[in-house]
């Protein structure tokens, strides 16, 4: 099939005339109908690009690649010509590209860097269904952009499969142009009994699985595991199959040499097995594959409560993904998928995957965002809001890391978080801010290597294993030494040991360190290195000053700075008011502060939850001072202190709002901030004033209802933003709470009238009374509420004598009656005594005098 004859052209017209009409379409065609090669070049054909480029976002760095090749091969120029790419840490591009593919944050950079996009005449969003965090977000730019400086940008969403009627109500005006492509039917099989790959590894029921099924099929073999290990491991295990034998078994993922990417997607003459990531999933097409086998797993990035940052899990795909696999069997003729769970698992997975946007850190994108002038990233025209909770956290991570600061408002008060000249600096760096933070602090110190290695090791988890049998520790320390400064430093040596005996099991074993995860920073380090020198900095190998590592740790993970409490204990107290314990194996048991790269909650026996603190770094109080001078202070505190129940003043040492130091001074406390502390707790409920009872309470409902009723005589309602001015009056003059718990009635009476002028004072009591003396002589308590008239009750034989209704405050309040039993319990509510007595009376009458016959009974 030539590319001409591919599904996506009969789209050409309708999306040439989209373009030049609305400029925004959605695309929406089966995996293989041609939309990112083709579409590009339709742009190029039309015109579209005479001015411009075309930019096409790609999730996955692999796939831009061999599109990039791919589109360069058909329009018959070099890679990087007219055609290119640009991915992190690597681009092929010059001057005459039109057609670039790019991943990741690139595109948002660039439009932070240049609102008016210059140079770029189409967006075009690839794989828009995957919901990749800057496919959301970047498209949502390119909206704002469009609808301001460049209404002539062309946009282009492009979909395998979509919830097309949400994205056009987002993007609308837009049209929507679907193709069905052409496929033939996929039969899906599922193992009958579940797996578990601890015990079998899933390479080798992959292996087992496609020999099984060569015998009865035709066609190409697409295997789907989750990264370059998994695929590493099932290629030697599918070249022990017998059945096999006949196959050309490819491996694709990222990490392989771009010839070998094309030679799994390229024609063979012999039966091919392709090993792949779930890059085959919808962004790349291979020919000829009839038979799907699938492990059911994919690497997913996920934000990492623990370590505060995101990181790649290998989790179950859920059942969408599944069936886009399977749907990869049936291109070209009818085809076969098994899926290496069971049928009874598969109805457990989830229909689909949560979008990005709800699953990641957001510090990265907020921080592009504000640097864009996109203050209120709240506000922000998101495609799905992302929880709130989330972007307040990474709005207080950048204000720690120092790249955002709060803009003061003149009306006092702290406004948005605006970047900084800091913040600005860290967006040079493609990685998450707390590792750009620490390579600028590093290339201020000169130690940008051990710097790259230890955020390659922040990456993963710890391949020190714990626990160990006494030799194997006894082994760990007569090699690596002892350590006091920094857990870090331990896992450094750790690693180069391992790194340098080729992560051999057995010299690995002998230390306890895992030789697989030991492994897996080597590559990580290289890319930190990488992303490190491109940006100019040194990272040659050099002794760096005393401490300089550890400030590197500790301008990264500042929001994780603690305190031991006491030295028998491992607690710790943490800023921001968290608590928890150092890790028992931690190396750093002596230093009293340190900061933590590692946080994590774990469940306790008693159901409780507690706070790990883990991979410590020592760290020297000048240090906070140093590096967060605007955080650090010194100054005389007026306390609380809720143990001597006293207000007291002390001198203190502060890094932001943890208490470094802290000493009781003789000096009394200023009674003004000891009224506001105390007013704290009272209104906190710490303290009670035992004489602010019922009675208190009814008074300030009596001068909140004359408010409402009375409006002419303009009584400021008493609300409950209004309580703490009252109280403090209540409490100043006074530094311990038991001074404030004792205050009498009088007092407090005295304080609460003087919320009303004296003309007021004098009608209350008259217009809205705590009694009401009736008829009969006899006084009934009024009891006054929120809302509703206000009630009297009073017992039968109180109200003889007494006929029709009450009112209040000259006649303009009526008042409801509860008429009550002789033991108080009430028997009726009304607006009317005479109707009471002539309806209800009787029969109340005749079943009470029986129980109560010693009762005066009219
Ligand atoms: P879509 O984006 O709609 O999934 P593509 O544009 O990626 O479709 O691919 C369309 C067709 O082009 C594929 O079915 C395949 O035949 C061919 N193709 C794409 N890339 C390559 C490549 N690198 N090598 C060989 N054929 C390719
Ligand atoms: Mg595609």
């Amino acid at each position: 099939m030539t590319p001409r004859e591919l599904p996506i052209y009969e789209l050409e017209t309708a999306l040439v005339a989209a373009l030049r009409g609305t400029g925004r379409v959605v695309v929406q065609a089966p995996t293989g109908s041609g939309k990112s090669t083709q579409i590009p070049q339709m742009l190029r054909t039309h015109g579209f690009l005479e001015a411009g480029e075309v930019v096409v976002l790609q999730p996955r760095r692999l796939a831009a690649r061999m599109l990039a090749r791919r589109v360069a091969e058909e329009v018959g120029c070099a890679l990087g010509d007219e055609v290119g790419y640009q991915i992190r840490l690597e681009s092929r591009i010059s001057a005459r590209t039109r057609v670039r593919f790019v991943t990741e944050g690139i595109l948002l950079r660039q439009m932070s860097f240049d609102a008016r996009l210059r140079g770029v005449s189409a967006l075009v969003f690839d794989e828009f269904h995957e919901r990749h965090l800057y496919g959301d977000i970047s498209l949502a730019r390119a909206l704002q952009i469009q609808a301001t400086t460049r209404p002539d940008l062309k946009i282009v969403v492009m979909s395998a499969t979509l919830d097309a009627q949400g994205l056009a109500e987002y993007l609308a005006p837009c049209e929507i142009l679907t193709s069905q492509g052409r496929s033939f039917p996929v039969a899906i099989e599922y193992l009958a009994r579940a797996v578990n790959f601890e015990a079998e590894p899933v390479w080798d029921v992959a292996a087992r699985e496609c020999a099984r099924l060569a015998g009865s099929t035709e066609g190409d073999f697409l295997v789907f595991l989750p990264g370059a290990y998994e695929i590493g491991r099932t290629v030697q295990a599918l070249g022990e199959h017998r059945e096999l034998h006949g196959c050309v078994v490819l491996p694709l993922h990222g990490e392989l040499p771009p010839e070998a990417q094309d030679r799994a997607v390229a024609r063979t003459s012999a039966r091919k097995i392709i090993v792949s990531t779930n890059v085959a999933e919808t962004s790349l097409t291979i020919d000829g594959v009839t038979v799907v086998v699938d492990a059911g797993l994919a690497r997913q990035a996920k934000f990492d409560p623990n370590r505060g940052i995101n990181t790649l899990l290998v989790e179950k795909i859920s059942r969408a993904s599944a069936d886009q696999r399977a749907g990869r069997a049936g291109r070209t003729a009818p085809g076969r998928c098994l899926r290496l769970w069971t049928e009874r698992e598969h109805a457990g997975r989830l229909a689909q995957e949560l979008p990005e946007v709800r699953r990641l850190d957001l510090a990265e994108v907020v921080l592009t965002l504000k640097a864009s002038g996109i203050d209120d990233v709240a506000g922000f025209p998101w495609l799905e809001k992302p929880d709130p909770k989330a972007l307040a956290r990474a709005e207080m991570l950048l204000i720690d890391l120092g790249a955002l600061a709060l803009e003061k408002k003149s009306a006092g008060g702290d406004g948005q978080a605006v970047i900084t000249e800091l913040g600005r600096r860290m967006l040079r760096f493609p990685v998450h801010p707390r590792y750009a933070r620490m390579f600028l602090e590093a290339e201020a110190r000169g130690c940008v290597r051990p710097v790259a290695l230890m955020a390659a090791l922040t990456q993963g988890r710890s391949f020190l294993q714990r626990g160990l049998p006494r030799a194997v520790d006894e082994a760990r320390e007569e090699a690596l030494g002892e350590e006091t400064e920094s857990d870090f430093f331990l896992l450094m040596r750790a690693w180069r040991f391992a790194e340098k005996a080729s992560f051999g099991l057995d010299a690995c074993r002998r230390l306890g360190i895992h030789a697989q995860g030991a492994r897996a920073v080597g590559p990580l380090f290289a890319s930190f290195l990488e992303i490190a020198e491109k940006e100019g900095l040194d990272v040659a190998e050099r002794r760096p000053e005393a401490g300089a590592v550890a400030k590197c740790v500790l301008a990264g993970f500042s929001d994780q700075v603690a305190r031991r409490l006491d030295g028998g204990t491992l607690r710790c107290e943490l800023v921001h008011a968290r608590r928890g314990f150092l890790a028992r194996e931690s190396a750093i048991q002596r230093a009293p502060l340190l900061v933590v790269a590692e946080v994590s909650e774990i469940g306790r026996g008693d159901g409780e939850v507690s706070t790990l603190l883990s991979l410590a770094t020592a760290v020297e109080e000048p240090w906070l001072k140093e590096l967060f001078p605007a955080d650090y202070r010194e100054e005389r505190a007026v306390v609380y202190d809720p143990e001597m129940k006293r207000v007291i003043t002390r001198r203190e040492r502060r890094f932001r709002d943890l208490v470094l130091e802290a000493r009781v001074s003789g000096d009394e406390a200023p009674l003004g901030e000891a009224a506001l502390l105390l007013t704290r707790e009272v209104v906190a409920g710490r303290i009670k004033i035992e004489a602010w009872d019922e009675t208190v309470e009814q008074w300030i409902l009596r001068v909140n209802r004359m408010a409402e009723w009375f409006p002419e005589l303009e009584v400021n309602p008493l609300t409950d933003a209004d309580r703490p001015t009252l109280i403090e009056q209540l409490c100043y003059g006074e530094l311990g709470a038991r001074a404030v718990k004792d205050k009498g009635k009088d007092e407090i009476m005295a304080v609460l009238r003087d919320w009303l002028t004296a003309e007021q004072l004098a009608v209350l009591d008259d217009y809205l009374p705590e009694r009401l003396t009736m008829a009969n002589g006899r006084k009934a308590k009024l009891e006054y509420a929120k809302e509703g008239p206000p009630v009297l009750s009073a017992r039968i034989q109180e109200l003889y004598g007494i006929e029709g209704r009450f009112t209040l405050g000259r006649g303009r309040v009526p008042v409801k009656i509860h008429v009550l039993a002789p033991n108080y319990r009430p028997i009726q509510v009304t607006d009317d005594l005479t109707s009471f007595w002539r309806d209800m009376y009787p029969t109340v009458k005749g079943e009470l005098s029986r129980r109560y016959p010693r009762h005066e009974w009219r």
